[in-house]
């Protein structure tokens, strides 16, 4: 049995951090993640630029989540990726972790980092949709590039359609928009946006379904009721952002249940604490007066669970981690970087 100091549910920017800052407090990290990619939801915008995040240049988002890994790796911590955890119990002093292969891990501590939960997004209830998902209907946009000079058809009414709606105007050769209700409830900016470009919207209109192309593997037309009437439009690609489910794999024992918030968020009892001792919180997924729900958030919350996970296993502890500007662990590493 090997047993970690703190194991950290959930890699997105949270877990993240508090594997870069555990390493900082000299504590066995491990960090287990459901997909097969690190980053958590700031992958579902790769190529958002991000400005609000202190001290750095505007970035693209997979660019920062390429940094963040690159901190969480400082100090080696383990990763387990396709990994998703299901199960919390307490064995003596010891938290046992159990995903959904049946592996087992053990830890004195647990940082819950898994945000929004598990996100699927809402698919197409239309029969045979799911073939056309290896070419031209999309639920995210992984690259602009791809829609370059294409007719692309923008499902839903949410910030998410409107946000790619935006995005894609600076390739897209044309982009039209669809809702089946009558009142968007995207951002007015966002709205205004798409009007000046002159784009299409038909309101009050569904997909009724998708018309293929000889060979069979692509869209060419789709099928929309509109009021009683269907339109039939030719299309490139479709983009459908009708939203995601939640899945919450994450349970506890009914003897380490922590006190939650609306059925899900983790109610810190100050200093990302949850009402169970051993158990903390970082990121989306923690609930706390002032919370902010931003990427600089996480990184307080991480510190924060990370110090207390720490005195948690070692009551005499520092409360905080030595600065790094001061800090001998990066003696060796300033060094090198400073040489470069
Ligand atoms: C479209 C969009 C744009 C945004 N833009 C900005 C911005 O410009 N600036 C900003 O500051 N913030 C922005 N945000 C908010 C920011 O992305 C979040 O605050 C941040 O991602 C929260 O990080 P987190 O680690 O708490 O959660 P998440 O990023 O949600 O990561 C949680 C991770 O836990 C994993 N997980 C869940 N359940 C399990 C399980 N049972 N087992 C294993 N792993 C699990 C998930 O797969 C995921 O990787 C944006 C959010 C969205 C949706």
């Amino acid at each position: 049995m090997e047993l970690f100091d703190v194991t950290i549910v959930g890699g997105g920017p949270a877990g993240l951090y508090s594997a870069f800052y555990s390493g900082l407090r000299d504590l066995k990290t491990k960090i287990i993640e459901v997909q097969p990619v690190l980053g958590g939801k700031v992958n579902i915008y790769p190529e958002k630029v991000l400005w609000d995040v202190g001290g750095l240049p505007p970035m693209q988002a997979q660019q920062f989540v390429q940094n963040l890994i690159m901190q969480a790796n400082t100090f080696s911590p383990t990763i387990c990726l396709n990994t998703k955890v299901e199960q919390v119990k307490k064995q003596d002093d010891i938290f046992v972790i159990t995903t959904s292969q049946g592996e087992v891990h053990y830890s004195k501590t647990i940082i819950v980092a898994v945000g929004g939960g598990i996100l699927n997004p809402i698919k197409l209830e239309l029969e045979g949709a799911e073939k056309y998902e290896m070419t031209n209907l999309h639920y995210t946009i992984l690259g602009l590039e791809s829609f370059r000079n294409k007719k692309v058809l923008v499902s839903g009414g949410g910030n998410g359609a409107f946000d790619w709606a935006v995005e894609l105007l600076s390739v897209a050769k044309e982009v039209v928009v669809i809702y089946r209700k009558e009142q968007i409830t995207a951002h007015e900016s966002q709205v205004k946006k798409l009007k000046e470009h002159g784009v299409k919207f038909m309101l009050n209109a569904e997909i009724q379904s998708l018309v293929s192309n000889e060979d069979k593997k692509a869209i060419d037309y789709v099928a929309i009721s509109q009021n009683g009437v269907t339109h039939q439009i030719q299309v490139d690609d479709v983009l459908i952002c009708h939203g995601y489910n939640r899945e919450i794999s994450l349970s506890f024992d009914d003897n380490i249940q922590p006190q939650r918030k609306d059925d899900y968020y983790l109610v810190s009892h100050g200093q990302c604490k949850t009402s169970v001792p051993g158990i903390f919180g970082a990121g989306d997924i923690v609930s706390y007066d002032d919370k902010v729900n931003l990427l600089v958030g996480t990184f307080q919350d991480a510190v924060l669970a990370v110090n207390n996970a720490c005195m948690y296993i070692n009551p005499g502890a520092e409360k905080y981690a030595m600065v790094s500007s001061h800090n001998d662990k990066f003696e060796e590493k300033n060094k090198e970087l400073l040489k470069k």
